[in-house]
């Protein structure tokens, strides 16, 4: 019996996730001639997948990829109950101004902004401004640990999919033909509290036929495996609050998604985000490009004070539902940014090496545009263009090449 062709997805985040599940949707896509195996060295949706706001935008760029992939969510949602699976709703999204210099300590000052008489739970008092950004119909949010472990299962129902916990260190390429020869992972055992373990010192190597695939979907941890790549990963805290009115499992406050630029004195601001979820808010910060990406096997240090400077202004801004309201998680992880002038990423597509394949660089729209990466990722595996929107300006090939 003739082996089947494999197709390897190296990281488990949504990128990872969504490319599984488009790749078993595809027409030409056959499980009796191909199988894929995931390799995660963590666990699925560990990083900024599982720690992510969530938010989704048909606005979001690169444009073409983030329209056709609010698309593809929309439809996903409908097609698998995404509002009782993941939490999928469309919600406003508004900027807002607020100014902590004026009347800190007096009860009297309010700008009286006249804020969207629904959004009651923001005390005008500070807010200076705002305009809304879009209204329901071009953002929608999601739970993206719920959506990416979802769309996991979903592309597991077709039995043809392998996960493998293992940390791949390197992929070896044939100097001479310059074809994919073989790569090697370190197995990963998890502990009863979900740590992960090196279950052996001894690499596994696999050696690759020319008919199987990689796709390189490890995120900011791309250059580990391919060291001229130029993405690297920006570090960002987030919180998440049980609000005053929870009750029975919901958040219990008027959807919203808030970009805020806050005035703390003459030369600060500071520009947390603020999503009410359908069962938590969520408070994210701005990132910090100067940590080093830790290991991937490893949960990313968390940095207690900037956590609780999220709580301390966004109490500001909310003063019952969040000051009044109980922090539940206190997280950090790595957006994947692409370190290019003329790009914003993400690179989606096939290196210089034959039937090596990355989909990273996604930064701060990852979740939005997963679906749509997954789609294209599949086409130009099994049609060898992407057919669904033309993402030429995201060639990898572009920006760098592995065989030099
Ligand atoms: C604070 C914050 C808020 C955000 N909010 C939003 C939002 O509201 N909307 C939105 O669209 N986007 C948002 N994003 C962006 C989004 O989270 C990311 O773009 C997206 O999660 C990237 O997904 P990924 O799968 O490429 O990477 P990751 O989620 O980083 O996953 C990569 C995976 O690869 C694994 N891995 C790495 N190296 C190896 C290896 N050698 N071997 C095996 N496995 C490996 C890792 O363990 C990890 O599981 C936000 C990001 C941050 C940081």
């Amino acid at each position: 019996m003739s082996k089947k062709e494999t197709i390897y997805i190296i990281g488990g985040g949504i990128i990872g996730c969504t490319t599984a599940y488009y790749l078993t949707k595809h027409p030409k896509f056959d499980k009796t001639k191909t199988q894929i195996i995931i390799l995660e060295s963590n666990d699925i949706a560990c990083a900024a997948s599982g720690k992510a706001g969530g938010l989704l935008a048909s606005w979001a760029f690169p444009t073409k990829l983030g329209e056709l992939s609010f698309r593809l969510h929309q439809s996903l949602a409908i097609e698998y109950q995404g509002d009782i699976n993941w939490d999928y709703r469309h919600l406003p999204t508004i900027t807002l101004d607020a100014d902590l210099t004026t009347g800190k300590d007096n009860n009297e000052v309010s700008y009286d902004m006249n804020l969207p008489p629904n959004l009651n739970w923001i005390d005008p008092k500070y807010v200076t401004n705002w305009t809304k950004l879009s209204e329901k119909d071009s953002t929608a949010q999601v739970h993206p640990y719920k959506f990416t472990k979802f769309i996991l299962q979903k592309a597991m129902e077709s039995h043809c999919i392998t996960l493998i916990y293992g940390k791949v260190i390197n992929i070896n390429i044939n100097d001479e033909t310059e074809h994919l020869q073989s790569f090697e992972y370190i197995p990963i055992m998890k502990t009863t509290h979900n740590k992960s373990l090196v279950s052996s010192s001894t690499p596994n190597e696999v050696n690759l036929t020319l008919e199987d695939k990689i796709i390189l979907c490890t995120g900011p941890w791309v250059p580990k495996l391919l060291p001229q790549c130029p993405i690297s990963g920006m570090k960002a805290h987030s919180i998440t609050i049980e609000s005053k009115d929870h009750m029975g499992g919901n958040c219990n406050i008027e959807p919203y998604a808030l970009f805020n630029e806050i005035k703390l004195n003459d030369v600060d601001l500071y520009t947390p985000e603020i999503y009410a979820r359908k069962h938590d808010i969520y408070v994210c910060g701005e990132g910090d490009n100067m940590t080093e990406l830790p290991d991937p096997m490893k949960d990313v240090e968390v940095n207690p004070g900037e956590c609780d400077k999220l709580y301390k202004y966004a109490s500001m801004l909310s003063p019952i539902q969040i000051g009044q309201g109980q922090i539940i998680r206190r997280q950090a992880c790595f957006l994947p940014v692409l370190n290019v002038a003329t790009c914003s990423g993400p690179l989606i597509g096939e290196t210089d090496i034959n039937n090596l394949f990355m989909a990273s660089g996604h930064s701060c729209w990852g979740i939005n545009n997963s679906c749509a990466t997954g789609k294209l990722i599949s086409e130009l595996v099994f049609d060898g263009e992407a057919t669904s929107c033309n993402i030429d300006n995201l060639n990898p090939q572009l920006y760098f090449q592995v065989s030099c």
